[in-house]
C-alpha cells in the first residue's frame, strides 16, 4: 500500500509529462527494456511499467512508471494521473520550442496541483538531433535552476543519459521523498 515504504524496499510513483511526440514512451522503453523502436508511432494505449533498482546497501527502489496514453494532447490531463507522484519527469524535444513551452506549462501545473514535495526533472530529449536543435541547452538549464529541478538532455535513440536520468538523480532524490 502507499506509504508502506521501509528502509529496504522503497516504492516511488513516477509520472511522465510533456507534449505528444517528445519521446516519453521511448525513454521509458529504453530504460525498462533497453530498446528503441524507430518505427514506433505516437503511443496509443495506457501503459504502466515498473523497474526495480538495487542500491549498494541492499535497499531496493521500485519505480512505478506511469506513461500517458496520449491524453497529454488534451488540455486537462486528469490530476488523478499525477496524484501521489513522488517524481515527475517533464520532457520536451530539443528541436521543438513549442514542446519546451508546454513543458513549462506542466511545471506550473504540478507546482499548483502536485504533491508539495514532488521531485521534478526537466528532460530535453532527442539530443541526437543536434543539427535540428532549436532549444539551447542553456535555456533548459536556466529554467530548471529557477524552478529547483534537475535537468538533463537525453536521447532515447542512442541511449545517451537515459540511465543517468533514472539511476543517478532519482536514486539521489529518494532521500527527500521517502
Ligand atoms: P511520446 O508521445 O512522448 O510518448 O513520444 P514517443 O516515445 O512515442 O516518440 C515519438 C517519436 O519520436 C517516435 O517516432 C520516436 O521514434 C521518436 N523519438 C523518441 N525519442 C527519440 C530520440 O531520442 N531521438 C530521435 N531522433 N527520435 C526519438
Ligand atoms: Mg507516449
Amino acid at each position: 500500500s502507499e506509504g508502506a515504504n521501509d528502509a529496504k524496499n522503497l516504492k516511488v510513483k513516477l509520472v511522465l509529462l510533456g507534449d505528444s511526440g517528445v519521446g516519453k514512451s521511448c525513454i521509458v522503453l529504453r530504460f525498462v527494456r533497453g530498446q528503441f523502436d524507430p518505427t514506433s508511432k505516437v503511443t496509443v494505449g495506457a501503459s504502466f511499467l515498473s523497474q526495480t533498482i538495487a542500491l549498494q546497501d541492499s535497499t531496493t527502489v521500485k519505480f512505478e512508471i506511469w506513461d500517458t496514453a496520449g491524453q497529454e494532447r488534451y488540455a486537462a490531463l486528469a490530476p488523478l494521473y499525477y496524484r501521489g507522484a513522488a517524481v515527475a519527469v517533464i520532457v520536451y524535444d530539443i528541436t521543438s520550442p513549442e514542446s519546451f513551452a508546454k513543458a513549462q506549462y506542466w511545471v506550473k501545473e504540478l507546482q499548483k496541483h502536485g504533491s508539495p514535495d514532488i521531485v521534478m526533472a526537466l528532460v530535453g530529449n532527442k539530443a541526437d538531433l543536434q543539427d535540428r536543435r532549436e532549444v539551447p541547452a542553456e535555456n533548459g538549464i536556466e529554467y530548471a535552476e529557477k524552478n529547483g529541478m534537475f535537468f538533463i538532455e537525453t536521447s532515447a535513440k542512442t541511449a545517451d543519459n537515459i540511465n543517468q536520468l533514472f539511476e543517478v538523480f532519482f536514486v539521489e532524490s529518494i532521500e527527500s521523498c521517502c
